[in-house]
């Protein structure tokens, strides 16, 4: 099963490609971290990579692809997580032959709901949050006994922000594999169970079994 997996921040996109990986042995593939990768590695890509993320850019088209071909390369069992990123690159691997793209949906409201409620503790490593997962004692992670701190990147303003810029980037792409009868549009808005059940019944798993 080849699946692509678009939801904007705060759908809940990591657990369910944990859940998928975790229940159908798939690989999970994720533009960002074969491109931290790369750019670990200090390959000539990984340089070129790095420059470009650097002056602010998103990685060329070509590029793109081309890194992601090498891995799934044989592959019949993935996700494919941050890729492809525009209508171009999506049409390009139109030969990969993709069974899905879940598109988990939610709306700005929701997003900002989730994340802006996000406490880190200072060590950055353990995550809480102000109505659904709090410490024992108030502002202070149960772990490390450090602050519990809102990540910049978490305040209302920067999620509304990034959400709108994910949901104008994403639209070619979800318009492209509605035409492609590829798209599966689910309510992410929902509790993470009703979430993976929708994804379930959209996958109808017995055309794999
Ligand atoms: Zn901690």
């Amino acid at each position: 099963m080849k699946l692509i997996l678009l939801g904007a921040p705060g759908s809940g996109k990591g657990t369910v490609a944990e859940k998928l990986v975790r229940d159908f042995k798939l690989q999970h593939i994720s533009m960002g971290e074969l491109l931290r990768q790369e750019i670990k590695c200090q390959s000539a890509l990984g340089r070129q990579i790095k420059e470009t993320i650097e002056k602010g850019n998103l990685v060329p088209d070509h590029l793109a692809i081309e890194i992601v071909r090498v891995v799934i390369k044989d592959k019949n069992n993935y996700i494919l997580d941050g890729f492809p990123r525009t209508a171009h690159q999506a049409k390009d691997i139109l030969d990969l032959k993709i069974n899905k793209v879940l598109y988990l949906e939610i709306s700005a409201e929701e997003a900002v709901n989730r994340i802006s409620g996000r406490r880190v503790c200072e060590k950055g490593t353990h995550t809480y949050h102000i109505k659904y997962i709090s410490s024992k004692k108030k502002g202070i992670c149960d772990i490390d006994g450090t602050k519990l701190i809102q990540r910049k990147d978490d305040q209302e303003a920067a999620v509304r922000e990034r959400f709108k810029v994910y949901a104008e980037k994403t639209k070619p792409l979800v318009d492209f594999y509605k035409k492609e009868g590829l798209l599966a549009r689910i309510n992410a808005a929902k509790s993470p169970e009703e979430v993976y059940q929708e994804i379930k019944k959209a996958l109808d798993l017995s055309k794999y079994s």
